[in-house]
């Protein structure tokens, strides 16, 4: 390799740590802005809006992860959950709402890490990824709608689905993760602040085979996250 392409090399790798960092700020700022006006309105008994776009990702032989159809078990779940506890109705974001995206994925966002490796991979090329294809805002809020989107990849290291809470606006969720009905439903609570319980039938209990209760406070949190809107 020459001296220019390393050089070129490493100037990418820096102008992809800035850009999310850059993310990562802004996103911790308006979700803080968003709690305190969120928490003014917490009395108004209105049902509120969840905006999500499910973007699923294409192998390298162009296959995609799993088809729109496949989503039906997950989707499902997140409406009844969304409706039944949360108080909150399920917009689909984008046209349509579920799609399969056209290019073949970056072989570092098809296979992600999750708790300190997603760090790692949101500073990185998978990162860049998510950003690039991400519904709604990227860096600059533009919008006060803030969707959250669903990438569906192909496996999780350790894990059917991950979520870095109010750091990113995405979700990630593997092939397996897709086959359980509760996964998508759990990894948006974490998207909207959640944080695990330790009872099973909780929404938030960390593994498979969990039930969709959830606590007043749990509802409360949720439904003053940036995602649940008025409008
Ligand atoms: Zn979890």
């Amino acid at each position: 390799m020459g001296l220019w392409s390393k050089i070129k090399k490493a100037a990418k790798k820096v102008w992809r740590a800035v850009k999310a960092t850059v993310r990562v700020v802004v996103r911790v700022i308006v979700a803080v802005v968003f709690r305190i006006i969120n928490l003014a309105l917490v009395w108004l008994p209105i049902k509120k809006k969840l905006r999500v776009q499910v973007l699923i990702l294409r192998k390298a032989n162009e296959d995609p992860v799993v088809e729109v159809a496949d989503m039906d078990l997950a989707l499902d779940y997140v409406k009844k959950t969304l409706n039944d506890k949360f108080d909150v109705t399920l917009k689909f974001y984008g046209k349509p709402g579920v799609q399969i995206l056209p290019n073949i994925a970056p072989a570092a966002a098809l296979s992600v890490e999750c708790d300190s490796g997603a760090a790692k991979n949101e500073w990185g090329e998978a990162g860049e990824y998510f950003a690039d294809n991400l519904a709604g805002w990227n860096a600059i809020p533009l919008s006060f709608r803030f969707p959250i989107t669903a990438y569906i990849v192909k496996d999780i290291a350790g894990k059917i689905g991950c979520s870095m809470g109010l750091f990113t606006d995405y979700v990630t969720v593997s092939e397996a993760g897709v086959k359980s009905d509760s996964t998508l439903m759990h990894e948006i609570g974490h998207c909207c602040n959640l944080l695990h319980r330790d009872n099973q039938k909780n929404l938030m209990f960390p593994n498979d085979g969990r039930g969709n209760d959830v606590t007043g406070w749990q509802k409360f949190v949720f439904r003053n996250s940036r995602h649940c809107t008025f409008w």
